[in-house]
């Protein structure tokens, strides 16, 4: 791992760090500590995954050892290289580089090998039920399991049997190969669990070589002990699978890992499962994996969440044993904290209203100098464009002021960023309709830089573009993908689409931004004064930018659903 690279280890202690400290104590694994990330190819990876990533390959940093990166792709019908492809992509973004690539696929000749050796000990049949007859006589929690007529197959004919499922003399379904373990164990999981099916599938990798493909459970393990992983760390789905994946090492003396299980992430608003999302990509409910509301790695990429700010955010929420829901804002507060030291700042008016300085002469351009960051010095300064007619923001304006409103109304001083003290003095409006077309203003020419020398005060600073200069700019705002906070609450047998937020995406066609924008290259950064932290988008080209909101610069939700709950 290149050292400039390699993200700090995180100061953050918890469960595993005490059985990994436990287990160096105890000389355990020779003090080795080799842990590994196995997705399954078959979606791309969502900040669930970031979780898991921080922690495994965060562990081998932190104690000088080794993260592999496996593709457990043992399910050929629903992987594929793409996913291969963007789970690489995504790994390294969150700044890991893995030590060693593997594919559970490597492991197939091994692993069928090690299914005939079960065989061969008695402890594997070929069953011959429909996965119906399966089902019913593997009982329930509360009735034991039975045997099927095929259980007491003899070892040579279970191995014949085996070797021409592998020799694809079956069709799907005929048969497949069990564990012989305990019909009536308390754990449905050991109940002669399934360890191949036949499957006349093309694999992503192997093509045809097999049409019949071991179960996660059978590949797991003994993926984890041919690569001599110390810690073998999964969610806690898993906790009851342990006796198996135990079981299946031990019967053939193998080196044994140990598994260990922590709580996985879910977070308010975001629905996190593979499956799920690939149904809202493949039912148009989002533009694709990459869509900056999806909760993937791939879209909160391409809406400028940065990956120091994830890793900040999975150190923040923490390893534990306990399944609960972490607040979306948590995360949000981490992007901002992250983009405050980091971002440029620039104005943008995106609901722009046009302002005219009556005062100000005609032709003059004044070079003002703005402050690039006030968070970090050593960003320096810009020259922002000013002159007769400006935009501002129609929020920002309101003729009959509401109570507690300091902003700009008729007879009303206040400080342009980096500017002028302004005054409106009337409003134009379109005789049609009404609505307030224009302000009419003056300045105070002796408050350049936003003071004045008498020492007067006004109550509030408004962000500005000047007209002439400004660009024009499609910006996207987003918001919640789900309208519930909690997902996993949406009701038995409804659909998941009625729940989604109609105004997770707001598309601005033509805001106006300040002129230094104008080289942003997409993945480029900012905050827009007053508004959030943005990032051009992907498919912004020079005729036609496109920003994308990263984030607000506050909590709004909260506040608004606060308001409404009061
Ligand atoms: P999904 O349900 O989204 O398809 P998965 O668990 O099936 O997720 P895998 O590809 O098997 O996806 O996951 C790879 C690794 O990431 C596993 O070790 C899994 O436990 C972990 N992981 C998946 N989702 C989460 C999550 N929400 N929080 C923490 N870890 C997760
Ligand atoms: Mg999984």
């Amino acid at each position: 791992m290149p050292m400039e690279e390699t993200p700090a280890p995180s100061s953050a202690t918890n469960f595993i760090r005490d059985i990994i400290d436990a287990d160096n104590e105890s000389g355990r694994f020779d003090r080795r500590v080799h842990t590994r990330f196995p997705p399954e190819p078959n979606g791309y990876l969502h900040i669930g995954h970031a979780k898991s990533i921080c922690l495994n390959f965060g562990l081998a940093i932190k104690y000088g050892g080794q993260c592999n990166l496996r593709f457990d792709d043992t399910n050929p019908t629903k992987e594929d290289v793409e996913y291969v492809d963007s789970i690489k992509e995504d790994v390294r973004w969150l700044g890991f580089q893995w030590d060693h690539l593997f594919y559970a696929s490597d492991y197939f000749e091994t692993i069928f090998r090690f299914a005939e050796t079960l065989i061969a000990k008695g402890l594997a049949y070929v069953d011959s039920c429909s996965t119906d007859e399966i089902r019913q006589l593997r009982g329930t929690l509360t009735v034991h399991g039975k045997p099927g007529p095929w259980r007491d197959r003899t070892v040579a004919e279970n191995l014949d049997l085996f070797r021409r499922m592998r020799a694809g003399e079956f069709p799907d379904g005929a048969h497949v190969l069990r564990a012989k373990i305990d019909l009536a164990h308390t754990n449905m999981n050991m109940r002669d669990p399934l360890l191949y099916r036949i499957r006349h599938a093309e694999h992503h990798r192997t093509g045809n070589t097999w049409c019949i493909y071991p179960l996660y459970d059978f590949t797991h393990g003994y993926s984890d002990s041919i690569e001599r992983i110390t810690h073998s760390i999964c969610t806690l789905e898993f906790e009851n699978h342990r006796p198996l994946y135990d079981w299946l090492i031990d019967v053939l003396e193998l080196y044994h890992p140990q598994q260990i299980e922590f709580a996985r992430l879910n977070l308010t608003h975001m629905m996190m499962s593979k499956r799920k999302l690939l149904e809202l990509v493949e039912t148009n409910s989002v533009s694709g994996w990459d869509d900056p509301r999806m909760p993937t790695l791939a879209g909160i990429r391409r809406r400028g969440y940065t990956p120091e700010a994830m890793r900040a955010f999975c150190d923040e929420i923490g390893v534990t044993k306990f399944n609960g829901l972490t607040e979306i804002v948590v995360l949000e507060n981490a992007i901002r904290a992250d983009l405050n030291k980091r971002s440029n700042r620039a104005m943008a008016v995106i609901n722009p209203i046009k302002v005219v300085i009556d005062n100000y002469p005609d032709d003059l351009v004044e070079e003002l100098e703005a402050v690039n960051n006030p968070e970090d010095p050593a960003a320096g300064t810009r020259l922002v464009p000013f002159s007769k007619v400006l935009y501002i923001e129609r929020d920002d304006f309101m003729e009959i002021p509401a109570k507690q409103f300091f902003r700009l109304s008729p007879g009303r001083e206040v400080r342009l960023r980096w500017g002028y003290l302004i005054t409106c003095q009337s409003v134009v409006k379109d005789p049609s309709t009404d609505e307030i077309i224009e302000l009419r203003c003056t300045y105070d020419p002796l408050t350049r830089g936003g003071n004045a020398p008498d020492g007067r005060k006004v109550k509030s600073t408004i962000h500005w573009v000047s007209a002439a200069h400004a660009m024009t700019a499609e910006v996207r705002l987003y918001d919640h993908l789900f309208k519930l906070a909690d997902v996993s609450e949406i009701p038995e047998g409804e659909h998941w689409k009625n729940w989604l937020n109609p105004a997770s995406l707001v598309v601005v066609p033509s805001a106006k931004l300040e002129r230094s924008l104008a080289t942003f290259k997409p993945g480029d950064r900012c905050q827009f004064e007053r508004l959030g932290y943005f990032c051009v988008d992907k498919e912004s080209t020079p005729g036609k930018p496109v920003f994308n909101r990263t984030v607000t610069l506050k909590d709004e939700w909260t506040k608004i659903q606060k308001k409404k709950g009061s």
